[in-house]
């Protein structure tokens, strides 16, 4: 049975697209893939499940210092030679070098696209201003006043629309479609106002969705990134790789989401739990002082230097019970002087002052927010294509160039350079293969039954709630094999409430749908954190508190079980080596 005549007989509304190319996402990474694909000549189809310019990370995501890393702009001895190095350094052996070679040696070539596209970098006397980042030997990385994606995805996603982009939003990709052969013929979504189903048929699809903030309680992106990329590609079988890392650290929770950089904590402010009391030195090492940890401390959390103690201080406090009740810790910046603050943190400053806050007078609530998945669908080649023929993965989706430690800069990087390069692929792979065979709705239809099944008790809100709260207190700042286990079973109990029907009528039935993504997700994140027996970086285990180079030097693909999908098949992916240090983390200005 064709795909939208099995979707008819549940009673949905569909609509039937074209195109030679499919991008899903509004993010930096989709952005970029639609606008390279349609350069290419192809006819773009692009859905996005917020708004292009309000969804996800690239757009949301501000910190003082939020820039993309790129060599060419700043000192002559900096090279994509060096950029390479830098990023081969802290995680060799976990990704693959053919892509970080890509990576260096075109992000440049994106930046000079987007100065074109009229992105306003930020500019000091006659050349750009850049920050060192983490693990960079330079300062390489450019920004546009803090808020550098957002400036991208408007520079372009107009390109998109002059180059004939249909845009669909808010539009939620449901699944993939494939034919007989197992290659990508579609997808189908969800026009999120008409409720209406969207099939689309495609010859190639590129799959930009993001990271999996959603999963958590406390986090720095967008609230529709619930892990659906992830979630569908693991029930087709792509390979995944790095799930195990993920980065997080302090960030403002209200009354609105900023992530925390070092600039903040540059400035010493004091860290007070909801008794008044300051509570950093209790955690402290004999010898260490406060002042001390906070000009070491990096975004995000690692336990390679001793600003760790400040993370596992915040998370500390917050789950005994001594955080307020929006489940965070007070910080106050009164102390320090109105011209340290207007000179380190300019942006901050002016983004407080606009939501109302005063740091002067008003204490600042900070909790542990989650900022990005390090692991994703695994890239096979250089223009991301996954393991699925036709299926191409970019951005945070993806997986291969971020390992335990990725320099700061790298992701928007990485959303530029590999975001063109599966727009330009998938054109040419549209282009040159034949018409896929006709899709077949059957895998989808067994969920959406599922989904549709009378169930009065399914409360998705709660169901998310749960997961959310178990994820945030077992698989974030201190994880053991047995908090881990608490995390794994708020997963599966998420998906048996799911299995025992969504309760939905079709017009909502993206909301169990994405309970099961949630869930999916969780589960393969919190296995893989589980497998990984040592700690590393952001993947602190306090079972296992030392780095184990003997057992797990490596990266771990997963991909579904046969029998039972969530029996993961774990694997050691040989990526050809380099040496893994942590040593240079402290040495630069950081951020996400
Ligand atoms: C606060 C913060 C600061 C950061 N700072 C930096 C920095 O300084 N430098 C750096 O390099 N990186 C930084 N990062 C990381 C970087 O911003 C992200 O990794 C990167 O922007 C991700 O881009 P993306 O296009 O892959 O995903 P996103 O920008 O997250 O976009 C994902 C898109 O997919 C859509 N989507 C999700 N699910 C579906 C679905 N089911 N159907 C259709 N569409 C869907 C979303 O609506 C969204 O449009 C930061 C991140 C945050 C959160």
């Amino acid at each position: 049975m064709t795909a939208v005549r099995t979707l008819e007989k549940f009673g949905f509304g569909v609509d039937h697209a074209q195109a030679d190319v499919v991008v899903v996402g509004g993010g930096g990474a989709a952005s970029r893939a639609a606008v390279s694909a349609a350069q290419a000549g192809a006819t773009v189809l692009m859905l996005a499940k917020a708004p292009v310019g309000q969804g996800g990370s690239t757009v949301h995501g501000a910190s003082e210092i939020m820039s993309m890393g790129a060599s060419g702009y700043g000192s002559r001895d900096d090279s994509a030679t060096v950029h390479y190095e830098d990023t081969m350094r802290p995680a060799g052996g976990f990704i693959d070098r053919d892509l970080v070679r890509v990576l260096a040696e075109d992000a440049p070539k994106r930046i000079a696209d987007l100065i074109e596209l009229g992105v306003p970098f930020d500019r000091v006397d006659d050349g750009y201003k850049l920050i060192r980042s983490d693990f960079g030997s330079y300062a390489r990385a450019l920004g546009v006043k803090g808020k550098t994606g957002k400036a991208f995805v408007s520079a372009l996603a107009d390109e998109a629309r002059k180059l004939g982009v249909d845009i669909r939003q808010p539009a939620a990709l449901i699944d993939l479609l494939r034919d007989s052969t197992g290659r990508v013929s579609g997808v189908v979504a969800m026009d999120l106002e008409s409720r209406r189903l969207l099939v689309v048929s495609a010859r190639a699809v590129v799959l930009g969705t993001g990271g999996a903030h959603g999963l958590f309680s406390q986090q720095v992106s967008t609230a529709e990134m619930t892990g659906d990329g992830q979630a569908i590609c693991f029930r087709h079988g792509a390979e995944l790789v790095n799930m195990e890392f993920h980065q997080f650290g302090p960030a403002m929770v209200h009354p609105y989401v900023q992530l925390f950089s070092k600039s903040c904590f540059i400035l010493h402010p004091k860290m007070l739990n909801r008794d008044g009391h300051e509570f950093l030195p209790d955690y402290l090492p004999a010898g260490v002082t406060p002042e001390a940890a906070m000009d070491e401390k990096v975004f995000p959390f690692t336990i390679s230097n001793e600003s760790r103690y400040i993370d596992i201080a915040i998370a500390t406090e917050i789950a005994q019970g001594r955080g307020t009740e929006r489940g965070a810790v007070h910080f106050s910046f009164a102390d320090i002087a109105e011209e340290r603050l207007a000179a380190t943190i300019p942006n901050t400053l002016r983004w407080m002052r606009a939501k109302g806050l005063d740091p002067k007078r008003d204490l600042l609530e900070v909790g542990i927010a989650f900022q990005c998945l390090n692991g994703g669908v695994r890239m096979t080649s250089t223009d991301a294509m996954s393991t699925i023929e036709g299926l191409f993965v970019i951005g945070e989706l993806a997986g291969g160039v971020r390992g335990p430690d990725r320099p700061g800069g790298n992701s928007l990087a990485e959303g530029q350079v590999f975001g063109h390069r599966a727009g330009v692929g998938a054109a040419a792979f549209a282009r040159g293969s034949a018409a896929p065979g006709t899709s077949d709705g059957a895998p989808l239809a067994g969920r959406l039954e599922t989904a549709l099944k009378p169930n009065t008790w399914f409360d998705a809100q709660r169901i998310a709630s749960d997961l959310r709260a178990a994820m945030q207190t077992h698989c974030l700042v201190e994880k053991t094999e047995s908090g881990l286990n608490i995390a794994l079973a708020a997963a599966r109990e998420a998906r048996a409430e799911f299995a025992a029907g969504g309760g939905a009528t079709p017009s909502q039935v993206i909301d169990a749908l994405t309970i099961d993504n949630m869930a999916t997700t969780a589960d393969v994140i919190v296995q893989a954190c589980i497998e990984r027996r040592e700690s590393r970086s952001s993947h602190y285990r306090t079972d296992c508190p030392e780095r184990d180079d003997a057992h797990f030097s490596h990266a771990l693909t997963i991909t579904r079980g046969e029998a039972d999908p969530f029996r993961l098949a774990f694997d050691v992916l040989d990526y050809p080596g380099a040496e893994v240090t942590d040593a240079s983390h402290s040495q630069a200005a950081n951020h996400g």
